[in-house]
């Protein structure tokens, strides 16, 4: 297995070096690549750069930054910018949490997104804090291991958040769905020193939903979460009644 590896976290953040020296460590007959932006592109999206040309630097062997988005990273890294047929995308290890509605705003998820469009299967992970990358990276093995066994229906994207703990005091992993957060805080105002409002985006809200079955409620609780995340957003239920509610047109 040939694993590309991305991250929103930039090349440098301790996360990524840990899932790389980690899967290297593991990898026997298979290959990891880095392709990473060369700085903090959270919250990046499924950003692509398209007004800029994009530069691709080798930092390392198998290791290359790249001057844009962690899809941007992903896109360059299979669609030929390198010398590599990757056969997975793996993004992260993040440092923080991506659940609930986190994976629609997530640079590290967009990854796996691209990697997914680009037809390969696709996971991103996630430390739900920044102590732990240890953790994080010891429970994506025998999930690698599970998946070369029995391969994902192509269409699934597995999201994976680790509670920031130890390794002992992780109690196990569960099967969940997206739990959903509350809005976000209130942007925070500033001022330059020209006396002209500057303003911060907000930290994210608390939970709203976070029952039984959700990321939120199995990271609570101690265990790895693993979410199949799919990208279709046709509200299908909907499709009826529009048809209907459009019909006087
Ligand atoms: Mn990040």
């Amino acid at each position: 297995m040939r694993i590309l590896l991305s991250n929103d976290d930039g090349y440098l953040a301790p996360g990524i070096k840990t899932l790389f020296a980690a899967l290297q460590a593991w990898q026997g007959q298979r290959e990891v690549v880095m392709v990473a932006p060369d700085r903090n592109r959270s919250a990046a999206s499924n950003s692509l750069t398209l007004e800029n040309p994009l530069r691709i630097q080798q930092v390392a062997p198998n290791i290359y930054s790249v001057n844009g988005t962690p899809t941007d990273c992903v896109h360059l890294g299979i669609n030929g910018a390198i010398d590599f047929q990757a056969d997975m995308v793996i993004s992260g290890i993040n440092a923080g949490a991506n659940m609930g509605d986190d994976v629609l705003y997530s640079g590290t998820v967009a990854a796996a997104t691209e990697g997914r469009f680009l037809g390969k299967p696709a996971i991103a992970i996630s430390l739900c804090g920044e102590h732990h990358f240890d953790s994080a990276a010891h429970w994506l093995i025998p999930i690698l291991e599970q998946l070369e066994r029995v391969p994902m229906e192509a269409s699934t994207i597995l999201n994976i958040n680790v509670p920031d703990r130890p390794l002992e005091a992780i109690r196990g992993v569960r099967v969940t769905r997206l739990g959903r957060r509350h809005q976000s805080e209130p942007v925070v105002c500033d001022r330059d020193p020209r006396g002209l409002p500057i303003y911060w985006i907000g930290p994210a809200g608390d939970a709203a939903d976070n029952a039984e079955g959700t990321d939120f409620h199995a990271v609570a609780q101690g265990y790895v979460s693993v979410t199949p995340l799919q990208i279709d957003l046709t509200h299908h239920r909907m499709l009826e009644h529009l048809q209907t509610w459009l019909t006087p047109l």
